[in-house]
């Protein structure tokens, strides 16, 4: 086997590519010649890069040409005492962010929650998408193509679900824009966030499409899926879990709690989370429900880019004569125990942190408790920081906490 220095030299020399490093030497030598041959071209020392805790076998399905890893610090929140479908008890919940006053004030909010009795939560729906998109030659077509889809359901589902013991193709619905058709199949994926899952099945299921019409796939998605972009078909159909957390707060602990009243922060929501929302033509009607959808996301696991679709999220303020009402609905949180960068390390004991690694028991149990959770957590986020806006001391807090 060749040395970390004959291998740097080959790399700069052209005769090897970064990531053909693997082919010729073990994965830790892998990481250590691409650290030097960085090093090299950029004169950037990788020293805080070289310092990770995962083994490289564990990294091998998450990254490619690796060089090492990114720190965040986790903090975290809690406990708070939640109520939901799946789950019950008191959680602490993992934020993994660089945004100091973050965790401190999702911590305030999971305190008073925590005080006024506790979180209820309701996974409302659980179905993650996939759209290819096919093409056929006339409307007419297009008619007679969605026609078959929807009178073989039975042979469509049998052919998605012979690619996956967990996944289960629940329904498709179809869009047609002139010679352009897109199913959008909607599947139960149990723990897995289910992107992988609902490709695969996808797939095999538009072979089967073809075979017995006349569309010709012309991409496995078709963006009305939709993944990691903002689209008003996720906030309005929901995708992965629809989630939403409530909570009532007597009156009078809000304003010693938080030092303002209900009415205050009722008028901070109505003015700002819908009609300035509605204004900025926004798709989420919220404060900052990304910032602890992604802070749990990246402490988890997560694929983090679909924090896009975690701020579908709709909040809701009411002051009523016992106190606070508030509720957050997140439209389309997708997550996930099982998959993904949740068996790496750290990611795996946040989860356990909140007690739901790897598979549920029955399988979709552990996932749906880690959305009301992100519900929970997202919940204390907006009360926290509507109620600071609704008595004036936000900047207060940042100045204090040196931001
Ligand atoms: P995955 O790791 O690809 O699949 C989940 C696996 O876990 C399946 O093989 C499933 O087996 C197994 N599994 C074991 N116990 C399970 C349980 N209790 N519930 C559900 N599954 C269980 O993960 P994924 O969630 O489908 O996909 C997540 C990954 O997709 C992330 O890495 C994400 O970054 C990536 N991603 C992919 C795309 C894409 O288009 N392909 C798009 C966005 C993100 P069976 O299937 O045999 O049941």
């Amino acid at each position: 086997m060749e040395d970390t220095e004959a291998l740097r030299d080959r790399v700069l020399n052209g005769d090897l590519r970064l990531h053909e490093l693997e082919d010729y030497t073990d994965r830790e030598t892998a990481i250590a010649v691409r650290q030097e041959v960085i090093k090299e071209q950029t004169g950037t020392s990788v020293n805080a890069i070289d310092r990770y805790g995962f083994s490289e076998e564990e990294i091998e399905p998450n990254i490619e040409n690796a060089i090492g890893g990114t720190e965040i610090p986790i903090g975290v929140a809690g406990a708070v005492s939640i109520s939901g479908n799946y789950a019950s008890g008191e959680y602490y919940l993992p934020l993994a962010t660089t945004e100091g006053a973050l965790v401190a004030s999702v911590n305030r909010g999971c305190s008073v929650i925590d005080k006024a009795g506790g979180a209820t939560t309701r996974v409302m729906q659980s179905g993650m998408t996939r759209a290819p998109v096919f093409q056929v030659e006339s409307v007419a077509e297009a008619e007679t193509v969605v026609n078959w889809i929807k009178t073989n359901m039975d042979q469509l589902q049998e052919t998605a679900e012979s690619t996956t013991s967990h996944g289960e193709l629940l329904d498709i619905d179809p869009y047609v824009v002139g010679d352009s058709i897109y199913p959008r199949f909607i599947y139960d994926t149990k723990d897995a966030m289910g992107m992988n899952m609902a490709t695969i099945a996808t797939r095999k299921a538009s072979e089967l499409i073809e075979e017995e019409t006349p569309a010709r796939l012309v991409a496995i998605s078709g963006n009305l899926c939709s993944d990691k972009k903002p689209a008003a078909i996720n906030a309005i159909e929901g995708r992965g879990k629809t989630v939403i957390a409530e909570v009532l707060i007597p009156e009078d602990q809000v304003q010693e709690q938080l030092g303002t009243t209900s009415d205050a922060i009722e008028e901070a929501n109505t003015r700002k989370n819908l009609v300035g929302s509605a204004k900025a033509g926004s798709l989420g009607f919220n404060a900052h429900a990304a910032n602890v959808v992604a802070a749990m996301f990246l402490a988890t696991g997560q694929d983090e880019a679909q924090v896009v679709e975690g701020a579908n999220t709709i909040t809701t303020v009411e002051s009523r004569s016992e106190g606070l009402y508030m509720s957050v609905s997140l439209a389309s949180l997708e997550a996930g125990t099982v998959g993904g960068g949740t068996s790496l390390p750290t990611q795996q004991e946040a989860l356990e942190i909140i007690g739901v690694a790897g598979g549920g028991d029955p399988p979709g149990s552990n996932a749906g408790e880690l959305a009301e959770v992100i519900a929970t957590g997202t919940l204390a986020g907006e009360l926290s920081l509507l109620a600071a806006l609704a008595s004036r001391h936000l900047s207060g807090a940042h100045e204090d906490l040196g931001r």
